[in-house]
């Protein structure tokens, strides 16, 4: 049986680097891979809270710092196993600038989300528009630290302590970010984050929860098996457990994550410089923050700026990425358009250029060439 597949030839005529995309996984060597590999076929343990598993979710917390971590399927499920471990019900407050699937996990428990508009330096919810939008069926403040860049977590935990509610943070960009010194993923309730393939760290499909709560680790531990712990069946979970292969890529990956940090905040560097004179808005970073540089957002001043700029990118093989567009309120199926203008507007103005380990300084200085010539 002949199955394999031909690669597809990816040259360019009127470049010299070939397609570039907005990210590519980091590879770890091949054979350090394949040994993790080995010892699992010795085991003949795939999955179900396995030795890598283990070993990932411990290397989590004593090399990055995160609380309690617990590795599983993806970063959007963990969103879900969140809001049911701490048994949320009728209002979440919520950004309108994320990815959709933020909103749609808040729907999918039950949730009403209410949403509130953005702080356009960071792109993270807007703690000083937060209150207003507070009532008597608010249970929780559920925000994302877009980019990789914190929210504003000293001020939302204030207004949650006021207003008796529960913080939860889609930390879905923010692995490898510190702030004041702490994991940012340590802050609020409970967070999330994922490690899919595009983000800044991966296990090709992968996210954890973490938290310092006891009570919420145990409900979300449980949830991630169905509910069930050896042959007794305790609560409503589902299938969030993640696999062996899947642990091993996390345990091949970070031994690299320093050298990941270090090459993109160069890269990140290269592109503030090379933009510094171009009339573009870039993320600013706040005060005592370790920053991942997970993405490199540029704001246009108008969307025909932003897709002639994509257009001329384009015809030189290179494909940066609209995120997020358009914001969550305007998503046909949400129907909530005019609510947050602020994300609204940035939706339509804003393009991640690539970043990823191992893209080339000289490949950043071309991008910003055909940035500047193309917003003259
Ligand atoms: C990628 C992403 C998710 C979902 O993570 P997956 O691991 O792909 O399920 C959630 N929120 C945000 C903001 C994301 O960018």
């Amino acid at each position: 049986m002949e199955n394999k597949v031909k690669p597809i030839q990816q040259t360019s005529a009127s470049s010299g680097h070939g397609l570039i995309f907005v990210t590519k996984a980091f590879e770890p060597p091949f054979e350090e891979y394949m040994e993790l590999m080995r010892g699992v076929w010795q085991r003949g343990w795939f999955t179900n809270n396995g030795q890598l598993l283990r070993q990932f979710e411990q290397a989590l917390e004593e090399q990055v710092g995160l609380a309690n971590p617990l590795f599983m399927v993806n970063g959007t499920i963990a969103i879900n196993l969140m809001i049911r471990a701490l048994n949320l019900k009728g209002e979440i407050i919520t950004t309108a600038f994320s990815h959709p699937v933020t909103t749609i996990c808040i729907i999918w428990e039950g949730c009403t989300p209410v949403f509130v508009d953005i702080d356009p330096d960071t792109f993270c919810i807007d703690p000083a528009r937060i209150e207003e939008r507070i009532t008597p069926r608010t249970s929780a403040i559920l925000a994302t630290h877009v980019y990789g860049l914190p929210c504003d977590v000293e001020a939302i935990e204030a207004i949650a302590k006021k207003h008796g509610l529960k913080v939860i943070y889609d930390g879905a960009h923010a692995f490898g970010t510190k702030y004041k010194g702490e994991s940012l993923l340590n802050y609020g309730d409970v967070s999330s984050t994922s490690y899919h393939a595009t983000k800044v760290f991966h296990t090709v499909e992968g996210g954890s929860v973490q938290t310092k709560d006891p009570e919420i680790f145990k409900q979300v531990k449980l949830m991630r098996t169905m509910g069930q712990f050896g042959e007794q069946f305790f609560t409503m979970g589902l299938n969030a457990k993640n696999s062996e292969m899947h642990a091993a890529m996390g345990v091949a990956n970070l031994p690299y994550l320093d050298a990941i940090l270090a090459q993109r905040k160069h890269q990140w560097q290269c592109y503030a410089q090379a933009l510094a004179q171009v009339p573009v808005q870039l993320a600013k970073v706040p005060a005592d923050t370790e920053y991942n540089h997970a993405y490199f957002p540029m704001v246009l001043r108008s969307e025909e700026e932003l897709l002639t700029v994509r257009k001329a990118l384009d015809d030189r093989d290179i494909h940066p990425r609209r995120y997020f567009n358009p914001a969550i309120t305007e998503l046909p199926y949400i129907n909530r358009a005019g609510e947050c203008p602020i994300s609204e507007s940035v939706s339509h103005r804003v393009l991640c250029l690539p970043l990823y380990y191992g893209l080339e300084d000289a490949v950043i200085d071309e991008i910003a060439d055909i940035i500047a010539a193309a917003v003259d």
